[in-house]
């Protein structure tokens, strides 16, 4: 299998004013062309650095891929720099000078000297063309005969075999949509003629109700497995595993990850809530429609972000009837018809306070389900007795006698005030998906 190196240039990334999608974007692409990624290195606009990191990069990787520093301004630096690693001399290519000033015409812009140097490349390098702006890259290609002369040291042998390039270099600007394009017109093209190594196929696997270590613990025996392997990550207030396998094709290495996605599947169980793209609200959505039964929602603290959850999805207007934002102790109690002998008694932050602005919203809306949520978002409001993140959530169904559950959550004064809303409505999303599967996994 081919290795590559990303390397990212510009001090712009260092200081975190440009994020960097690039990065993010190439990796995605190598996965999917079966090619290796083990470093991804961001540098700044300076010359020694960027040419050391190169030499790194040369010494461990067959493949170099860098971005940005094509421009014409002083720290555009990275052309140079290639050329200076190997003492190469810089050429300067007619067809692309020719090209830039056609698109300065075009554009009725003066071209300026400083563009000229966009058009010069060392020695041996080949242009990689920019279907969308103004900077080609560079494809080179060298042999052990150039890196032993520039005296790159290499701790890397190679198990390509010999038709492929010894080392190879790919430049792109750092714009990231003239990469994109450059990426597929020509650079994924070349490579994937060069080092036709295969292909990563992955799914994730999304859990709720169950930690990243009780995860990690329940699927020990699968972590260490080489192909497909399995990688728990923790996400906000979910956990998902990732199962990738490598295969010469996607539907090879689909069929080599298939039993432990299957073993997985089974194992979870109600844990498990979706794959992939999947989406808590969108699940729940699916399983209302699938269901026939309709939603209405009372929420407090989460001040809507239930709701909005649910509503961004088309097509919600089949389960989602009426939703209201009862904030103030009155609303709860001149809305939802909730008892103030109850607020008074308990506590608008108490179970009892949010079953009766479920079972109130069940009988104003006639949904076959309500939901209602109040707590103590912070970070202020929080008492000894009712400290910040604290959180009751109710459901309740339509049936013969009025079906209920609650759940409280003490989410501690350690998760911010968009985190509690977050993690509630997960809470509140997953009782009803829960209701929906298996109400007995409520129960408890
Ligand atoms: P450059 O090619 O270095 O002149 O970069 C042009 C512009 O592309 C910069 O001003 C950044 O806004 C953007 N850029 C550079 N590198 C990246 C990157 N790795 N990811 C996303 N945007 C980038
Ligand atoms: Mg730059």
């Amino acid at each position: 299998m081919a290795r590559a190196e990303v390397l990212c240039i510009g001090t712009e990334l260092l200081l975190g004013d440009v994020l960097d999608t690039n990065s993010q974007f190439l990796a995605r692409e190598l996965a999917l062309l079966g090619i290796d990624c083990f470093y991804r290195v961001v540098v700044g606009d300076n010359p020694e650095r960027i040419k050391e990191c190169v030499r790194q990069a040369l010494g461990r990787a067959d493949i170099v891929i860098t971005s940005g520093g094509l421009g014409p301004t002083a720290d555009d630096l990275t052309t140079e720099c290639l050329a200076g690693v190997f003492n190469a001399p810089m050429d300067m290519d007619e067809e692309v000078l020719a090209f830039i000033r056609e698109l300065f015409a075009s554009r009725n812009i003066k071209m300026t000297e400083s563009n000229r140097k966009q058009a010069l490349r060392p020695r041996g390098a080949d242009i990689l063309p920019n279907p969308v702006g103004s900077a080609p890259g560079i494809v080179w290609q060298l042999q052990k005969a150039d890196l032993d002369g520039a005296g790159i040291e290499s701790s890397y042998v190679s198990a390509l075999g010999r038709d492929n390039p010894y080392r190879v270099i790919l430049t792109f600007p750092g714009v990231p949509s003239e990469l994109k394009a450059m990426w597929t017109e020509t650079a994924a093209p070349y490579l994937a003629r060069y080092y036709p190594a295969g292909t990563i196929w992955s799914t994730e696997l999304k859990h709720i109700g169950i930690g990243e270590s009780a995860l990690a613990e329940k699927y020990a025996h699968l972590l260490d497995l080489p192909n497909p392997t399995v990688a728990p990550y923790a996400g906000r207030w979910e956990c998902r595993l990732r199962v990738a396998a490598k295969a010469a094709s996607q539907e090879e290495a689909r069929l080599l990850a298939q039993p432990v996605v299957d073993e997985i599947r089974q194992g979870s169980g109600v844990t498990l809530y979706g794959e992939d793209d999947d989406t808590l609200e969108a699940v729940v959505g699916r399983l209302l429609t699938g269901h026939g039964k309709t939603l209405s929602l009372a929420e407090s603290c989460t001040g809507g972000l239930i709701t909005e959850r649910l509503t961004d999805m088309p097509g919600s207007s089949r389960f989602l009837n009426c939703a209201v934002v009862a904030y103030s102790n009155a609303s709860k109690v001149e809305l939802l018809g909730v008892d103030a002998e109850v607020l008074n008694k308990y506590g608008a932050v108490s179970e009892e306070a949010a079953l009766a602005m479920a079972q109130g919203m069940l009988k104003l809306s006639g949904s076959d389900l309500a939901l209602s949520v109040t707590g103590i978002a912070g970070p202020e409001g929080g008492t000894e007795e009712k400290p910040v993140g604290l959180v009751y959530v109710a459901l309740c169904a339509k049936g013969a006698g009025v079906e209920h559950y609650t759940r409280k959550l003490s989410l501690g004064n350690r998760v911010n005030r968009s985190e509690v809303r977050w993690r509630t409505a997960n809470q509140a999303l997953n009782m009803v998906r829960l209701y929906l599967l298996e109400p007995a996994a409520l129960k408890v």
